[in-house]
């Protein structure tokens, strides 16, 4: 048996799989997906499985053998390894790169398998186990196996098999039976929870018994009792008290009698251990979701690929058409992930998916311990679980019969990654959902560009207009290799959209008023409320309803400026501005961390007029306070939340009405749902407008739209206010008439007129190098390697834009140059991008120049 092993070393000669013997005793454990240790010139190296094969095309004696299986259960399944070669080829990364991005952080920490006999298991000699009910008897190798690490206690699994070399399917066999267990030995924070936990006695019926012998006086004692006797089963101490009603002393007394025990157990960390989940009931459903989830329920039962774009505006209830489809994708037996963004896993949203499917559902968000994530993870692992709730990575949930991918919020651009691989979750899930053959629900108040154009393709009257299918299939063939292996086939899917658009119950959406910042500024106002908002946040005050404040971060300015001579503090390794921390008094470059003290004399001119632009946030909570003696406001922004359950804090505070104000910048915009908020302001709602970015106005847009959606959500009813200088521009004008096609009209021409996405595709190249002119001379032999390159598919137009110095042209003292490769078609050119790149590989190893590639980039900064 041979294994084909991608190796952890993430370099273009390291970039394809190795071959490797597999020794006799590792047979049985090693999967499509294991990681394994292998041998690699001198060095002992980490790989990943990718392929089994029962023979070499070449002398066999010169194929070295692994040293080492690292996991009981592979880390992988089959389906995962074949998509992360799809996203290496597809965005231009090593395929290790792809695969280490989709296990949990936790398990690349170091840590040991030991395996132990089972408590209760293997007695004496004559042991049998069941199978089928039937006893049979364990061989004598298992025995001897067992024996052995009984005697020892517990054995490290590699050293077991080491020693029973030739048993290694006995061993496995052993574990699999439940004979053996695995005890987890991971060194830092990863060992397992133990948590106190009350067992009943082994016949329950004599807890009626014992609590008839209590006096009348001992009623507490007598509830637990009844409670056990109703309930036998283990439960943890915390719940059964709380549960009952007691205090512990009541239960340690039943315990000294010897009537129930209390023991630590080994748990799994669940991170929403101390809350209870209401359970709830399917609504019935209003017609238009009724009329969603039709849709959606047939394809569910169908069995193919589909993708739906639900537009749904906000307060629509679309989470209640998600859980009913997640309902109908349990029913058949099939496994549901939904994605949302990070910013949205707060607690309400959780509740919604664990009160619904109690202990079904496992949570997956950053914020979550490596063991915590961990335990969650294994729980998909083990199929204990069969819904998942998380962040971007989830999608890599190693899940087996995925019916049913919801991706809520689908335009929010957190869902591509930054970093490499830099993939996008919705393409991702496409993927995966073809492998599957599984529902994608993308959902949206306002749905992105691209996908809404993939509703429009193929229908005649939006033919001209969005004129796009010409790329022919065939002329992507004929592109350097970007095939994929075996199933998943093209993303080239049509949407179909589903729409709702009215709110639950007929609530209106709240009416929004704009107000003309110039207009205060000329009438005397400098304040950055102008007067109809503030005279609407007193009235709440008054009323003693709530208010919800956004001051979009992205594009607001916390500089250092100095008023004479108009000096800008910038760092001296990166071209970008300080950002001023009032907190710390000191002025920081976001991208390499350079700190120096706040300034006191500008180091230009010497003048003592230097301002300290402080956080948005910060300077808006000190207005408030000025403004409105008194005012409780709750401020969240990236200062606030830092620490764990910050986030969940804050909200719960607002939630109990302990603050009349949440003032913060996007995270208050998405998902909260609270009853008693009937105003939201946008402080600065044109801040992203400005900046250099095609998509700024899409991105004010969605955030007006989100923010607006927080207000009158129940039985009040809200309003909005958004100040901005900008009051004519279309997206905040559509925007306040909640007027999403009207925006998608607009902004579709545009974006057609200037060739942009989604009528035009993106590949960013960004070269990086300490020297300048050896950085230009790479840049102009790339950009020119391209050209060649493109001309060779005349079929599918391809522009080279570029090089230019990047829009942050150095960081850490690396200047940045980047090519730009924009093109039409649906399928990414990223064939083209490779075949460049080996041109780069020698200047890129001998000087260490770094080239990162971002296919269907979402920042342009
Ligand atoms: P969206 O995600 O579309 O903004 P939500 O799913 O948060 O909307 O739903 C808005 C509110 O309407 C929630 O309080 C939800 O419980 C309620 N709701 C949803 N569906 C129904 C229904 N069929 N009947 C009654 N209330 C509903
Ligand atoms: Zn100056
Ligand atoms: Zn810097």
């Amino acid at each position: 048996m041979y294994a084909k092993v991608i190796v952890d070393v993430p370099a273009k000669q390291t970039n394809h799989a190795f071959d490797y013997f597999v020794p006799e005793p590792m047979r049985d454990w090693v999967a499509v997906g294991s990681r394994v240790g292998v041998p690699f010139g001198p060095r002992k190296l980490q790989g990943f499985v990718v392929e089994l094969d029962t023979q070499v095309d070449y002398d066999p004696s010169k194929v070295k053998p692994l040293t080492e299986v690292m996991d009981l259960y592979p880390p992988l399944t089959p389906d995962l390894v074949e998509l992360a070669h799809w996203i290496s080829q597809t965005y231009v990364c090593h395929e290790v790169t792809a695969l280490q991005a989709m296990i949990p952080g936790a398990l690349k920490a170091k840590y040991e398998r030991h395996v132990k006999v089972a408590d209760g298991g293997a007695e004496g000699v004559e042991i049998e186990m069941q199978a089928d009910g039937q006893h049979k008897m364990l061989l004598p190798e298992q025995l001897e196996i067992i024996e052995y690490v009984r005697g020892k206690g517990t054995v490290e699994i590699g050293a077991l098999l080491h020693k029973f070399a030739a048993a290694g399917g006995a061993v496995k066999q052993l574990i699999v039976e439940g004979m053996l267990h695995e005890v987890q030995m991971i060194k830092d924070r990863m060992s397992a929870k133990k948590v106190l936990t009350v067992i009943p006695p082994e016949q329950p019926d004599m807890l009626w018994e014992w609590a008839e012998q209590l006096p009348a006086r001992a009623a507490k004692q007598k509830q637990v009792l009844s409670y056990l006797a109703q309930h036998p089963v283990p439960i943890k101490l915390s719940e059964l008290l709380h549960e009952v009603g007691v205090s512990a002393t009541t239960v340690k007394s039943l315990a000294e009698k010897g009537w129930l025990s209390i023991a630590e157990v080994e748990v799994f960390r669940d991170p929403y251990a101390e809350r209870t989940f209401r359970r709830t009931e399917p609504l019935p459903l209003m017609p238009a979701q009724q009329a969603v989830f039709a849709r959606i329920e047939q394809a569910v039962t169908g069995n193919t690929r589909q993708v739906f774009l639900l537009h749904g505006v906000t307060g629509s209830g679309k989470t209640e058409v998600y859980l009913q489809s997640i309902q109908t994708c349990l029913d058949e037996g099939r496994e549901a992930i939904v994605l949302v963004p990070e910013i949205s896993l707060t607690p309400q949203m959780v509740e919604r998916f664990k009160g619904r499917f109690g202990d079904q559902v496992a949570v997956l968000h950053s914020r979550l311990s490596h063991g915590e994530r961990y335990d969650e993870w294994r729980k998909i692992m083990l199929k204990q679980v069969s819904v998942v709730i998380g962040a971007r990575s989830a999608i890599f949930a190693p899940f087996t019969r995925i019916g049913l991918i919801i991706i809520d919020e689908e335009h929010e651009s957190s869902y591509k990654q930054e970093e490499s691989p830099k993939y996008h979750a919705r393409d991702v899930a496409i993927a995966r959902a073809g492998q599957h053959q599984s529902v994608v629900v993308l959902g949206s108040a306002t749905p992105s560009l691209e996908s809404m154009k993939r509703t429009l393709r193929g229908k005649a009257s939006t033919q001209q207009l969005f004129d796009m299918n010409h790329i022919q299939t065939a002329a992507a063939a004929r592109l350097p290799d970007t095939a994929v292996r075996s199933s998943i086939d093209s993303l080239n899917v049509p949407f179909e959209l589903l729409s709702m658009p009215t709110r639950v119950e007929g609530r209106p959406l709240p009416p929004v008023h704009i107000v003309d910042m110039r207009e205060e500024l000329r009438t005397g106002n400098r304040s950055m409320f102008s007067r109809p908002l503030y005279k609407a946040i007193e009235e709440r005050l008054h009323k003693k309803e709530q208010t919800v404040l956004l001051l979009n971060r992205r594009g607001y300015s916390t500089f250092v400026m100095c008023r004479t001579c108009g000096y800008v503090a910038e760092c001296p390794h990166c071209d970008i501005s300080l950002t001023y921390h009032q907190s710390s008094h000191a002025i920081r470059c976001h991208y390499c961390g350079y700190a120096e003290r706040q300034l006191t004399t500008c180091p230009s001119c010497s003048s003592e007029h230097i301002r300290h632009f402080g956080t948005g946030t910060q300077r808006v909570e000190e207005e408030l306070n000025k403004l409105f003696p008194g005012i409780r406001v709750i401020r969240m922004d990236v200062d606030t939340t830092r620490e764990k359950g910050a986030h969940e804090k804050w909200l719960t505070m607002f939630r109990n009405r302990q603050a009349d104000v949440l003032l913060g910048t996007q995270m208050v915009a998405k998902g909260l749902d609270f009853p008693h908020v009937t105003l939201v302001g946008a402080i600065a709602a044109d801040t992203v407008l400005n900046l250099p970015d095609f998509r700024a106005a899409e991105r004010t847009f969605q955030l007006l739209t989100q923010v607006a959606g927080r207000a009158g959500r129940h039985d009040l009813p809200g309003e909005v206010y958004v100040q901005t200088y900008a009051p004519e521009h279309y997206s905040i004008l559509t925007a306040s008439k909640h007027d999403y096609h009207g925006f998608m009209e607009k902004e579709m021409t545009l974006r057609q007129l200037h060739e942009y996405p989604p009528f035009y595709r993106l590949i960013l190249l960004t070269l990086s190098h300490e020297q300048l002119p050896l950085l230009m001379r790479t840049a102009e032999a790339l950009a020119a390697r391209l050209k060649e390159l493109a001309a060779e598919v005349p079929t599918i137009p391809i522009e080279i834009l570029g090089p230019v110095a990047s829009p942050i042209a150095r960081i850490k003292d690396r200047y940045r140059f980047q090519c730009m490769i924009k093109y039409r078609g649906d399928t990414a050119i990223s064939g083209l991008v490779q075949q460049a790149l080996t041109l780069l590989q020698d200047v890129e190893r001998q000087h260490k120049l770094t080239i990162s590639v971002d296919v269907d980039p979402q920042m342009l900064m």
